[in-house]
């Protein structure tokens, strides 16, 4: 008797439960967001040496020296975000497309901006196939963000900045929250929460964390 085995690609539940339970003690107790991270298996984004390593708590090399984000921080910076299906949102570092996918899945538009054009262009193959059609992405420089789409209900920044950018912050909504990792120095840095108020900003320190730097401009033949 022949048997329906499934896909062979199938997310492997108990490594998933395991992350789930793990993002859960690390803070990420929103169940919309822990649901969306279940059903958005990680391996897909790595490269095939480190896909056996996906559903560990960890960052994991993506190539061009960048990485794809620890789980944890994926969720914390997703839940801080209180993302909707009413908001347009902005990602500068798409990088693998993983954090896209998630944001994805919980707004209405998701912008993302990429100065890797090779990254992108894998990335936006993983939008494809995953048939999430709400995703417009573009390799430019983020630092300038993406001017004729502002304003954005949500930006989130997934590489450290020297401090809030004016430049996205201004491209956000009243009302808006950006989430950014702030401190050039690696093993110092803050994850800052900004929500833009009438006058001005509201600022919360969420911790410490640990992210490759924003970099300048257009990546040049060395990287
Ligand atoms: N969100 C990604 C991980 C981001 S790693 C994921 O889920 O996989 C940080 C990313 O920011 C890298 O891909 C890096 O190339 C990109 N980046 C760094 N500086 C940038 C800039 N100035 N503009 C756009 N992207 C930038």
């Amino acid at each position: 008797m022949s048997e329906n085995r499934g896909n062979d690609d199938a997310v492997p539940d108990s490594r998933m439960g395991a992350l789930i339970l793990e993002l859960r003690q690390c803070g990420v107790t929103d169940s919309t967001v822990l649901s969306v991270i279940e059903t958005t298996p990680r391996d897909i984004f790595l490269p095939e040496p480190f896909k056996a390593r996906a559903f560990e708590n960890v960052a994991l090399p993506i190539g061009h020296h960048q990485t794809v984000s620890q789980p944890a921080v994926v969720g914390l910076m997703t839940q801080e975000l209180e993302v909707t299906d009413r908001h347009k949102v902005l990602e500068i570092g798409t990088g693998s497309g993983y954090q896209a996918i998630i944001l994805a899945k919980l707004c209405r538009r998701l912008y993302t901006v990429e100065r890797h054009p090779a990254l992108l262009k894998i990335a936006e193959q993983r939008f494809v196939d995953m048939k999430l059609t709400n995703i417009t992405a573009i390799a430019r420089d983020g630092a300038g963000g993406w001017p004729e789409q502002a304003p954005f209900e949500r930006i989130l920044i997934a590489a450290a900045a020297a401090d809030v950018p004016p430049v996205l912050f201004n491209q956000l909504a009243v009302g808006g929250i950006m989430i950014v990792p702030v401190g050039l120095d690696e093993s110092d840095q803050r994850l800052i929460k900004v929500t833009r108020t009438e006058d001005g900003a509201e600022t919360r320190d969420l911790g410490p964390t640990r992210f490759v730097p924003l970099m300048d401009g257009m990546p040049g033949a060395e990287n």
